[in-house]
């Protein structure tokens, strides 16, 4: 207990909780093994960006962890749309390929729309295509977007109840906000979504029980936007100089909440998580 100022809130452990799961993931796997099944997943890298290779390698890592077949299709920033677009064509129609990423941001020149589109729905992991997107709106079994379902397990293992909380989360991207939105609404809670629109955003962060930032600006949420004893889940990664923030302000936050996840550590490695996850799903 904390008391006099000191910090109060309770951290989630995005990390240890990662590794709970992965451990879970593998006795699956292996139990997949034993009736003659790996399930496989194919990564495809455009281009040369740095944080792209940091993160299509930590994704390869993860895979062979827990005991997935993993491959990387490496092609240089001058591929073409078409070329790209038939290699998506032979993953699908591979048998031993469960799940297919497309890692992004993609170059210029192609319409990343298109190509996440080529990718077939069941074989969509990353569940950006509309198809994932369309179930998850009206309330059917598909593939979730993996921030988002990280998020939700984050909650879930914390013993967060959600039904009949007002959640509420900064951020409408079709990568985060939205979807997390969506799965806390499917879950009963009362959801509001703020965005750069918002006219006085303390307002309604300060109506939260559950706060959900995924903005991309560092500490923009400080402690006075906190409800006393909310829980915060900080999606954020920003670097600062030589440290990575999220976009809350960690210290006065934390002064508030009951619950916070810290940057990093917190979301951060639940999303390969859930990605190894929906891999295994994928196979069924
Ligand atoms: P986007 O840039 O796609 O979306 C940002 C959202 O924040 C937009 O909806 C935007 O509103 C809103 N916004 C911008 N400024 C404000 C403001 N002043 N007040 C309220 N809302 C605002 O970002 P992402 O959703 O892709 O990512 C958000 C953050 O999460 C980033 O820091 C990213 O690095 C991180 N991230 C972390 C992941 C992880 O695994 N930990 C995974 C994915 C993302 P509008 O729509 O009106 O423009």
């Amino acid at each position: 207990m904390a008391a006099g100022g000191e910090m109060a809130a309770k951290i989630i452990d995005g990390k240890a909780i990662a590794r709970d799961i992965r451990a879970e993931l593998k006795a699956e796997v292996e139990a997949l093994k034993a009736k003659g099944v790996i399930p496989g997943l194919a990564v495809i890298l455009v281009g040369d960006d740095p944080a792209s290779q940091t993160y299509v390698r930590n994704k390869e890592k993860a895979c062979k962890e827990i005991g997935l077949y993993s491959e990387v299709h490496r092609l240089p920033a001058s591929t073409s749309q078409a070329e790209l677009l038939s290699l998506v064509e032979e993953l699908n129609a591979k048998d031993d390929i469960h799940g297919i990423l497309v890692q992004l941001p993609l170059p210029d020149h192609i319409d990343g729309d298109a190509v996440l589109n080529a990718i077939k729905p069941e074989k969509d992991v990353d569940g950006f295509h509309p198809v994932n997107m369309g179930k998850l709106a009206v309330g059917e079994r598909g593939f979730v977007p993996c921030t988002p379902n990280g998020i939700i397990e984050l909650l879930d293992r914390s013993g967060v109840e959600i039904k009949g909380k007002h959640a509420v989360v900064v951020g409408r991207s079709n990568i985060v906000g939205k979807p997390v939105s969506l799965l806390l609404l499917a879950r009963h809670a009362t959801v509001t979504i703020c965005h750069s629109r918002t006219p006085d955003l303390g307002y309604h962060t300060r109506q939260a029980d559950i706060l959900v930032v995924a903005v991309g600006r560092p500490e923009m949420v400080t402690g006075d936007m906190v409800k006393e004893g909310a829980v915060v889940i900080d999606v954020g990664v920003n670097r600062v100089g030589k440290k990575l923030v999220g976009d809350v302000e960690f210290s006065s936050a934390a002064e508030r909440a009951s619950m916070i996840t810290p940057v990093p550590g917190g979301v951060g490695p639940m999303t390969i998580t859930m990605l190894l996850k929906n891999t295994v799903e994928a196979v069924r």
